[in-house]
């Protein structure tokens, strides 16, 4: 066997033997409430529970049209990093509509939510600072945080007097950051960004907040957590996905003008790699329009309905839940128990993925349920009845 099969084939088999092996599963459809997976015998159709779609953007016919409008116009390549030859009018244009969504001076476009925040923290930070993150925090911040080589301090999950006390030992002539998710995404819990907010102000820490899973579902318009607590100028930079409840692809950094032009100068996912394409812009001005507007505000309606409808069902099981935001934890410890459970619930048709480390801390396996506007009362009723026999 060469090197690397017998590397691999030695590591997958130690991942298998502690419950942990991960596959892919194309899909056959449109993403939406209902999916087609295909399967080796064939295509099996399923209750989708696994998408972050909250508003069910992801397959609009208007954004879909916008795309092959500007595909057609600009081309299906971006060519270069937006600071050769890959900078176009679209996305400017996008940033300006950004920035007024989020009510700041600025907004900058990155590739993926991953990609911005592996650039934005180590844009701030860097070797003889110091981090302070959220021990749930998700792996593209913590990512970043290495990425910086700033020394990293977690704490305890939204823990503020735990975040306080570190702070307290931190030497004042470190430069000092503080990371975290508003919405933790795999638990659906927000963080108390107010406390944080204050703690920061006290020790002159700066404030970075991912609102990769408040975007579109919280807040007057869907403006995010930040912008429903009123925090927008308190949080030194705000990173947002365009990828979740917008329903495209990429992500945005919000905040000051002096901080995009750092970013354009030290951000390396955005200065090393090709930008996105023109047309992915185009797609995406139109699906903000969208959730800002009318039908946003239609689309929360319903996907409000719907957390609430879940939350109580869950509740009349004996499963403690919260309406606060679309994602619902249901811990069942070991990946074995995730893994047979969702196979249970899929053998009901529904999708349901289980969530399992380093995803998760160890014996926290879980199914997550990611609810979505586009879902109907029935597929809720019908996640809550196969959910029966499970809690
Ligand atoms: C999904 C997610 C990201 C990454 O965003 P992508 O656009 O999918 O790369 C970042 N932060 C959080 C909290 C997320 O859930």
């Amino acid at each position: 066997m060469a090197g690397v099969d017998a590397l691999a084939t030695a590591e997958l088999a130690a991942i298998a033997a502690r419950g942990l092996l991960r596959t892919l599963e194309p899909l056959s459809s449109a993403p939406g409430a209902e999916i087609e997976v295909a399967g080796p015998r064939g295509s099996e159709r399923l209750i989708n529970f696994s998408s972050n779609d909250y508003l069910g953007l992801a397959s609009d016919a208007r954004i879909a049209a916008s795309l092959a409008e500007g595909a057609r116009r600009l081309g299906a390549g971006a060519g270069a990093s937006r600071l050769v030859c890959g900078d176009f009018s679209e996305a400017h244009q996008l940033e300006e509509e950004l920035a007024r969504f989020e009510g700041t001076e600025s907004a900058l476009l990155f590739n993926s939510g991953y990609a911005a925040n592996c650039g934005l923290i180590p844009a701030l930070v860097g070797p003889g600072d110091a981090i302070f993150s959220d021990a749930l925090n998700h792996a593209s911040l913590i990512d970043g945080c290495r990425l910086s080589r700033a020394a990293i301090h977690v704490y305890p999950h939204a823990d503020v007097a735990g975040l306080e006390s570190l702070l307290c030992k931190a030497s004042p002539a470190q430069r000092r950051l503080v990371v975290s998710d508003s919405v933790f995404s795999m638990d659906g819990d927000l963080a108390p960004l107010v406390a944080l907010a204050d703690l920061c102000d006290r020790h002159g820490a700066l404030l970075v907040v991912d609102e990769a899973h408040a975007t579109g579902v919280l807040g007057p318009q869907g403006r995010g957590l930040v912008s429903a607590l009123g925090l927008g100028a308190r949080v030194d930079a705000r990173m947002a996905t365009l990828s979740k409840a917008v329903g495209v692809v990429g992500a945005h950094v919000s905040g000051s003008r002096v901080l995009r032009d750092l970013l354009i100068n030290k951000a390396r996912p955005l200065i090393f790699s090709t930008a996105l394409p023109p047309a992915l812009a185009c797609a995406a001005r139109t699906a903000v329009a969208l959730l800002a507007g009318r039908e946003g505000d239609e689309r929360r309606l319903r996907l409000w309905r719907n957390i609430e409808h879940f939350a109580a069902g869950l509740r009349a099981l004996g499963h403690p839940a919260e309406a606060r935001s679309a994602i619902f934890p249901v811990v069942l410890g070991t990946p074995e128990k995730a893994l047979a459970a969702a196979s249970r619930l899929r053998a009901r048709g529904l999708l349901v993925k289980p969530i399992r480390p380093p995803t998760v801390p160890e014996g926290t396996s879980r199914l997550r349920f990611a609810l979505s506007a586009a879902h109907t009362e029935t597929q809720i009723a019908q996640a809550l009845e196969a959910l029966r026999a499970e809690i």
